[in-house]
């Protein structure tokens, strides 16, 4: 299947490769010239990347329906974007609170470990394309429209 993921944030960055693990053709469409600047300021730039706590522990810390949350949690735990970290070389460490930052203290480490994945899984990232509107045919969702005035870039 073709997919298009709108948003190069960590959310679309991580749909973006679960999507590629699946054997779809991604092609990821970020408005802004580079990936995750969002996230570049998490954690006062250090990025506070998740909690050392159980997975169980998760949705009692989640206010309002946390339960809402329940498969996703178990999808894709606190341990296994720690692996992913790992194998593309950063260690993490935990701070009070049940922290977990990554050893650099720097937010980029992690985005950088993003773009290897995104790379590595040969996921299409295209920057400075911003998605105008979503092409409905018959009910079936066919393409995207993108703002004309900028070109877009290959990452
Ligand atoms: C000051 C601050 C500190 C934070 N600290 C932490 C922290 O330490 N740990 C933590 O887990 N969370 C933290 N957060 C929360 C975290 O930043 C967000 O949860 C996270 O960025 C959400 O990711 P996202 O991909 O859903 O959205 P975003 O990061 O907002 O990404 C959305 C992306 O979509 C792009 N986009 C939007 N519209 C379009 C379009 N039409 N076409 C193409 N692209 C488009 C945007 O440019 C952006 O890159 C912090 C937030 C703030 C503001």
């Amino acid at each position: 299947m073709k997919t298009v993921v709108i948003g190069g944030g960590p959310s679309g960055m991580m749909a973006s490769i679960s999507a590629s693990i699946k054997g779809d053709s991604v092609t990821l469409l970020e408005k802004e010239s580079s990936l995750g600047k969002k996230l570049l300021i998490t954690g006062k730039g250090r990025c506070n990347i998740t909690s050392s706590l159980p997975m169980s522990e998760f949705i009692n810390n989640i206010q309002g329906n946390g339960r809402f949350l329940f498969s996703a949690f178990n999808e894709f735990t606190n341990q296994d974007i720690i692996n992913l970290l790992k194998k593309h070389g950063l260690e993490v460490k935990n701070e009070r609170g049940n922290r977990i930052f990554p050893v650099t203290d720097k937010a980029q480490s992690v985005l950088n470990c993003f773009i290897k994945e995104l790379k590595e899984k040969n996921v299409n990232v295209r920057t400075n394309c911003e998605v105008t509107e979503i092409k409905i045919q018959n009910g079936e969702v066919v393409g995207v429209f993108l703002r004309k005035w900028r070109t877009c870039e290959l990452f």
